[in-house]
């Protein structure tokens, strides 16, 4: 099995929250990429703090500010007040000024603590953790700013959500109308070349066939290209999926409320499925398909995360 290198520890976390990658190795200053959701913030903080022995962290790097990836940034900085936080360049300008329409979290209806940035991650360039030069490499498709980080000596990756061991995250600029599965294509074209050894996807375990993993997220990727509703209705479910697992319970009439408010819900029904019947009876049909799969659960007039 090829190994991590010294130093570098992968917190492995549920699907609410992204995985966190802590670096500490020697006197060098200490790192963390992707920070999970901000409900599990406290959780964030006292895995940090373990994984670093409690040295203080001084880096801060974000794949891309999806909120399951950024919403430990900000309870991060009040630990840590030294702490530099890094993100794609892209999105700098939206944490400026947090414009939440442009960060998502409005469109999503899931929720971000504002935080600071200091500084970008350009493609193109490096970045020290751990003491080695990781490459950052533009990684658009599932976000349109993402970017991975790959260290060719060791040839690990950092994958966030552009590839799991088994897919890959929706396709965001879809839900809005723009056309990026070229693009998801071209990021997986880009990970075939690197040849990683060893993938760290940004959810889910460790995994060393990265050649199984493209062959997999090209399979499902060619199946959206063909049908484009499949993939706004997996975008809808994941979406009501990612909320439940917040909420753990919730009830139906709260959770039919919190569709109707949340523009993701609203546009994807307008785009493709009005001609078939109004917002609720889809998203009715949508919660009958997570509870069919396994994945919620109804008791009285609440869902109940499974
Ligand atoms: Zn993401």
């Amino acid at each position: 099995m090829h190994k991590l290198p010294p130093g570098v520890q992968v917190l492995e976390r549920g699907w609410l929250s992204a995985n966190g990658i802590v670096f500490a190795s020697g006197d060098g200053p200490t790192a963390l990429v992707d920070s999970g959701y901000c409900s599990h913030a406290e959780q964030t903080l006292a895995l940090v703090h373990g994984a670093l022995g409690g040295r203080p962290l001084d880096l801060l790097v974000n794949t891309h500010l999806h909120s399951d990836h950024c919403g430990g940034n900000a309870a991060l900085q009040r630990r840590y007040p030294a702490l530099r936080t890094l993100v794609p360049p892209g999105d700098a300008q939206a944490v400026r000024d947090w414009d939440e329409q442009a960060l998502s979290y409005a469109a999503t209806g899931q929720a971000c603590p504002r935080f600071r940035c200091d500084g970008v991650l350009p493609p193109g360039g490096r970045i020290a953790l751990g003491g080695r030069p990781w490459q950052i490499h533009a990684a658009p498709g599932h976000d349109p700013h993402a970017v991975l980080l790959f260290e060719p000596q060791s040839r690990v990756l950092l994958s966030a959500d552009a590839l799991w061991q088994t897919g890959f995250g929706v396709v965001f600029p879809e839900l809005e109308g723009e056309h990026a599965f070229a693009e998801v294509a071209a990021t997986l074209d880009l990970i075939e070349s690197l040849a990683p050894a060893l993938v760290v996807p940004g959810h889910g375990p460790v995994f060393t066939d990265a050649d199984a993993a493209l062959a997999a997220a090209r399979r499902r990727l060619d199946g959206f290209v063909r049908d484009p509703l499949r993939h706004a209705t997996h975008a809808a479910k994941v979406l009501l999926k990612f909320k439940l697992l917040e909420w753990q319970r919730v009830a139906l009439s709260d959770l039919r409320a919190w569709v109707a408010h949340t523009p993701y819900f609203t546009t994807l029904h307008a785009t493709h499925f009005a001609a078939a019947g109004d917002l609720q009876p889809w998203a009715d049909a949508l919660v009958d398909e997570l509870v069919r799969a396994g994945a919620a659960q109804r008791a009285g007039d609440e869902l109940l995360n499974r």
